[in-house]
């Protein structure tokens, strides 16, 4: 089985699409639908013909797109159930553990709630990739509009339970301001430094910082690191349970 290639592609202020192709089956997937020209000129660029669009949740950001790229490609839409606002065009509804085929592989779906109800993320096992939309970014988390820290920690969970060789694409070009903040909460973590310290170099030459390896997000992303008692230590909560630390980390990160 061929090694599924991977092109992401920039839209919007800071948003990122991926396409997920493969040679064997000639099958490509699209993560997300914000904004059908990129998408579109996406494809055009490989030469690729779209089968699959997966959509990681409602927000137009992901969905503004959805009926053109349709329409346009013919391809098969599949996404949330309608447990936040409804989404138009889904072919296929999924929910937590959902498995639907793409290109001679099972995709699993998780359900990870909290920045909304509805999100989906999209996980290959076969090929180590995970797709996930605005739970999980490069050293940080979505903002939590529909869920509380419990809903949240749990679906992060679910991510950080994946193995450390999982290749992690999320939504978003968030990771510059993200890396600040988990400095100024996690100053003693020398692998987060080494990390803060690529992704300006990154930055500086207009390279994206997306996707990143979940061992090194377990290493570097304050989220993943609730757990972690020298980062309790420097919130002054040691010996607090995981989702005071989680909500305290999502409420200074607002604040940021
Ligand atoms: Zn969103």
């Amino acid at each position: 089985m061929a090694a599924l290639e991977c092109v992401q592609f920039p839209y919007g202020s800071d948003n990122y699409g991926v396409l997920v192709h493969d040679k064997d089956s000639g099958q490509t997937a699209c993560i997300d639908a914000g904004d059908a020209l990129s998408a579109l000129s996406a494809l055009d660029t490989q030469g690729w013909t779209l089968s699959h669009l997966l959509i990681t949740h409602h927000h137009g950001d992901h969905t503004a797109g959805l009926m053109d790229i349709k329409n346009s490609t013919g391809c098969t839409v599949i996404g949330p159930e309608a447990l936040s606002a409804p989404i138009a065009g889904i072919d296929q509804h999924v929910s937590d553990n959902s498995e639907f085929e793409f290109a001679n592989r099972t995709v699993k779906v998780l359900h990870t709630p909290g920045h909304t109800t509805d999100m989906m993320n999209f996980y290959f096992a076969e090929d180590n990739l995970v797709f996930t939309g605005d739970t999980l970014f490069s050293m940080g988390c979505g903002r939590l509009f529909e869920g509380d820290a419990a809903m949240m920690l749990n679906s992060i969970n679910k991510l950080k339970a994946l193995p450390d060789n999982t290749m992690v694409y999320c939504a978003h070009e968030y990771t510059a301001t993200n890396a600040r903040f988990a400095l100024d909460v996690d100053p003693d973590n020398s692998a987060l430094k080494t990390r803060a310290a690529e992704v300006t170099s990154l930055r500086k030459d207009g390279k994206a910082t997306v996707p990143s390896l979940l061992g090194l997000e377990r290493q570097t992303n304050p989220f993943l690191r609730t757990d972690n008692p020298e980062l309790a230590a420097s919130l002054s909560m040691s010996g607090a349970d995981e989702v005071a630390i989680f909500a305290e980390l999502r409420e200074r990160r607002n604040q940021y």
